[in-house]
């Protein structure tokens, strides 16, 4: 019998536009999905395509637009600046570059002493201080580095800062938003092992960005493919390597140096024409300009976003 999971977050319709002086900015346009407590979902897509919109938008950083955001049973989409101090216990988030994303004038235990103090959970220095060293532990980070400044380390020790701070609390949650990107391939593993070994004995939930689908591959239960603001597809990640169904995917797929050679179809195209704008974007497609088997239709009418498959979801006029 499969055990039941609670959802921990559902997002329905999301919405984040913005108002530029060319027109509205479709970054994310009606997102839709739930993740099970325990769970991790992969949101892949080029840069530009709206995912690090939608992890900021999902964490209240940036306001929605329209849609709702569910987390926990409660919904949190429009609550108040200190319902939102106190969820961000629960909700966290680890940055893509480590270092810009740490104060170079902070110590490693400044760093991960912050959100401690922020949130007053500790009643004194040296109670804090304590919790700094069991997260550094936790993370792999030498006890030595407790005084050093970010620029005094590697990427890889930097980017476990990140990971240790984002733990102060005993989130539930965590958005990752290419934590490994800016890493070299060999600390990269080091990382998203942490990160799954982490998820495992913390029970945490994750949203893993990347524009790398080899990276998410192996850490996600479930992957959402997003172009241009639009889910266009989403299933389990061993469906999505093997039988990917939307043109995007397949062309992604493709993009995926060898030996990572998962995907064995043939129909992959490598993507060629203009990436359309996504300002005011026009009615259809919005892969039309770029996708080999766009027809007519594809330019006039926008393709919905529907079960093709049990749990294999595609937005594509070849699968209606
Ligand atoms: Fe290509 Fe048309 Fe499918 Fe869009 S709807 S991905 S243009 S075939």
């Amino acid at each position: 019998m499969s055990e039941e999971r609670k959802v921990l977050l559902e997002v329905d319709h999301l919405k984040k536009y913005f108002d530029t002086p060319r027109g509205m900015l479709h970054a994310v346009d009606d997102v839709t999905f739930q993740i099970e407590e325990g769970k991790t979902l992969g949101v892949v897509g080029e840069s530009g395509c709206g995912k690090s919109t939608l992890g900021r938008t999902i964490l209240r950083l940036l306001p929605s637009t329209d849609g709702k955001i569910i987390f926990n049973g409660e919904d949190i989409t429009h609550v108040d600046s200190s319902r939102m101090l106190a969820l961000r216990r629960d909700m966290q988030i680890i940055f893509q570059d480590p270092f810009s994303s740490l104060d170079p004038k902070m110590t490693v235990s400044q760093i991960i002493e912050e959100p401690l103090k922020i949130h007053k959970i500790y009643k004194n220095k040296a109670e804090r201080m304590e919790r700094v060293k069991e997260l550094m532990s936790i993370v792999g980070l030498d006890e030595r580095y407790v005084m050093t400044y970010p620029h005094e380390l590697d990427g890889g020790r930097r980017q476990r800062i990140g990971v240790a701070r984002a733990l102060a609390l005993n989130p539930k949650f965590i958005i990752c938003d290419e934590p490994v990107s800016a890493l070299d391939v060999s600390i990269q593993a080091q990382i998203l092992n942490l990160m799954m070994d982490l998820k495992d004995s913390m029970g945490l939930t994750y949203i893993f960005i990347t524009h790398d689908l080899s990276v998410v591959k192996h850490i996600s239960d479930d992957i959402l493919v997003l172009y241009l603001g639009k889910m266009v597809e989403m299933t389990d990640s061993d469906t999505l390597f093997d039988k990917p169904l939307h043109p995007y995917t397949k062309a992604l797929l493709t993009a995926i140096p060898v030996p990572d050679a998962s995907y064995k179809g043939k129909e992959a195209e490598v993507m060629k024409g203009e990436v359309t704008s996504p300002i005011e974007p026009p009615p259809g497609c919005r892969f039309a300009a770029r996708c080999p088997l766009a027809s007519e239709r594809c330019l006039k009418e926008s393709p919905e976003f529907k079960e093709v498959e049990p749990n294999h979801f595609v937005a594509c006029h070849l699968y209606d």
